[in-house]
């Protein structure tokens, strides 16, 4: 039996980078997963290259999409069993700079759609008494966030503190819920990094993190491997975090 035999899983932001791994990985383990991204192309192309996935695309700049999101994705699979949060992003930028316009188009995408996802997945996994959720955080989260902006560390630690809150209250329906913070992940987000500025880094593993070596952990949560972890945060940033 597949760790994720008979699950279905919607993950946010699944077209590319560590979404998409994540997806990827979710199908190799027996489970049906729904793909989501801003774009209704992107979507159906990434959809149809993994075996019986569902499409779902729904922009989150609006965070009320992503309830629709996730209603719609149930539907269409009879069901969820699993949610991962993973649409996010954010650039480096100085405090000095950061305006309230910024700082809230941040928080939707980060925070509030996450929440607004959770909510609409917990409603419904009470019902049945089952289900497992995964944020994707950022070590970002956990420090002064020196390399993203201020808005993005903040989203990020809400959101790390909101899966500790929900994993409280929803435990008592058999709901888990849990947080990965990556590091700094080989996708679109970093590849403007250059060779010195990576060097600058000093990973204490030597190098950035592939996205399926987060996908382990994402998929560590979901399955039954992890019955007994609720409302932690898994860091899977190669020792950054261990500084030096
Ligand atoms: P990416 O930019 O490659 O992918 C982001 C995904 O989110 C895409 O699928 C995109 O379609 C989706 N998305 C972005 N804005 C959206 C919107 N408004 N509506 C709907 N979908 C939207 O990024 P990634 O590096 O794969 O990052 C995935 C997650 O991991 C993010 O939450 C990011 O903050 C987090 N993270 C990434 C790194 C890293 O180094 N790459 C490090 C720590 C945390």
């Amino acid at each position: 039996m597949k760790l994720l035999e008979g699950r279905r899983v919607l993950v946010t932001g699944s077209t590319r980078g560590i979404g998409r791994a994540v997806a990827e990985r979710i199908a190799q383990a027996g489970g049906r997963v729904g793909i989501h991204g801003r774009s209704p192309e992107n979507v159906s192309r990434a959809a149809g290259a993994i075996g019986g996935a569902v499409p779902v695309p729904a922009d989150l700049s609006d965070p009320a999409n992503a309830a629709l999101a996730v209603r719609r994705f149930a539907e269409a699979a009879g069901g969820i069993e699993g949610l991962v949060n993973n649409a996010g992003g954010g650039r480096a930028a100085a405090f000095r700079s950061m305006t309230l316009e910024s700082w809230r188009k941040t928080f939707a995408l980060n925070l509030e759609a996450a929440m607004l996802a959770c909510r609409e997945a917990y409603l419904i996994m009470r019902n049945q008494g089952f289900g497992a959720i995964v944020n994707i955080a950022s070590l970002a989260a956990h420090g002064p966030g020196r390399w993203m902006g201020a808005d993005y560390a903040a989203a990020k630690a809400g959101l790390v503190s909101l899966t500790r809150s929900l994993a409280f209250e929803a435990a008592r329906f058999n709901i888990r819920v849990n947080a990965v913070s990556p590091g700094f992940v080989e996708t679109e987000m970093t590849a403007a990094l250059t060779p010195e500025m990576r060097e600058r880094l000093r990973i204490p593993l030597g190098r950035l993190a592939r996205p399926d070596e987060i996908a382990e952990a994402v998929l560590f949560l979901l399955s039954d491997a992890s019955s007994y972890v609720t409302g932690e945060t898994l860091i899977v940033d190669g020792g950054l975090g261990l500084g030096g």
